[in-house]
């Protein structure tokens, strides 16, 4: 995903860089009462929320998961290792009872004009259920890190960007074949979110072709509603409403009920403010397929886009809390 241009973060800097200078200079005594003051900030919001062991949603498995899909390696669009996750998925969601289905389309390399073979993952649960609700992520990973301070052209495992919203609906899709409603749910992994090299190349091209068969073609159902889990694993996770998501009138609403539900489970992770505004794969569907569809994404993360973004990062507990707040927002849906 990307930022509009005004909003665009600059990154902090890692933690991983930090350890030399804590050592050292002058300005450590200031340096540090501000990082000590942020981080206790956030243990202390971390703390009232329920411990990894009472959230009744298996974040440890849906951690495993993400090693599991890490340790395939880079998987940008069209890779070897794409097609090995697009399989290890695809068996993954039929095993649990899903109908699984791949949505394939064709992209021009943007460096050495090649034909790129796309697919998205689709997986209908109750697929007679005519009002349906979409839950969606990306499941590429972008070519490189090239916010990396170090090396830029190094290796890109997108354990939180890319890993995370498909370990999220791995574990989900257990719970899914039980799942009472009168409405269905699809989950969908988007290819081609970030198939970029340069700032001028496009986003987006598996929600936005998702989004014109959806229109071009309508399906015998209708979605009512659509998540986006985008960057949901961050050992530090903070949750704010995304911008767009809470501008449009029609997903307002959406945004309002997921936040509700987590404050009704205290789980303080989900903060009721309005964040950054980003832009990703949520506006395709919003408007193009005209779904009202909202982004979950925790976008202060400071290994965006580096080499370190990597499954020790993320957590099993930040997994089982989305997860949890997720499965009661669609058991409570009327
Ligand atoms: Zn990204």
């Amino acid at each position: 995903m990307t930022p509009p241009a005004p909003h665009r973060r600059r990154l902090t800097r890692p933690a991983w860089l930090l350890g030399g200078v804590i050592v050292a200079t002058a300005l450590l005594g200031t340096y540090l009462l501000f990082a000590q003051s942020g981080s206790s900030q956030r243990h202390r919001s971390a703390t009232v929320g329920p411990a990894l062991s009472e959230i009744p949603f298996n974040g440890q498995r849906a951690y495993r998961y993400l090693q599991q899909i890490c340790d395939l390696g880079p998987r940008p669009s069209g890779s070897p290792a794409m097609a090995a996750q697009q399989k290890l998925l695809a068996e993954h969601f039929a095993n649990l009872g899903g109908k699984v289905t791949r949505q394939e389309f064709r992209y021009r390399h943007p460096l050495d004009g090649s034909t790129v073979p796309m697919a998205n993952l689709l997986v209908e649960w109750h697929p007679e259920r005519k009002e349906r609700v979409l839950l969606c992520a990306h499941y590429d990973t972008r070519p490189f890190p090239d916010r990396d301070p170090v090396d830029p052209r190094g290796s890109f495992v997108g354990a939180n960007d890319g890993g995370s919203g498909v370990a999220l609906l791995m574990e989900l899709a257990h719970e899914m074949p039980d799942f009472q409603s009168r409405y269905g749910v699809d989950f969908v992994l988007f290819d081609g979110e970030e198939f970029v090299f340069s700032d001028t190349d496009t986003y987006f091209l598996g929600s936005e072709w998702f989004a014109r068969q959806y229109v071009g073609n309508p399906p015998p159902y209708h979605y009512r509603w659509g998540v986006l889990f985008d960057m949901v694993a961050d050992a530090d996770l903070q949750l704010f409403q995304e911008g767009n998501s809470v501008s449009w009138s029609d997903t307002r609403p959406l945004v309002d009920s997921i936040w509700q539900t987590a404050a009704r489970l205290r789980v303080p992770e989900f903060i009721p403010r309005r964040g950054q505004t980003v832009r990703d794969d949520h506006l395709k569907l919003h408007n193009i397929a005209k779904i009202p569809t909202c982004d979950i994404i925790d976008f202060d993360y400071p290994y965006w886009h580096t080499v370190e973004d990597l499954p020790r990062r993320c957590s099993a507990e930040s997994l089982a809390k989305v997860g949890w707040v997720t499965r009661e927002w669609l058991r409570g849906l009327k």
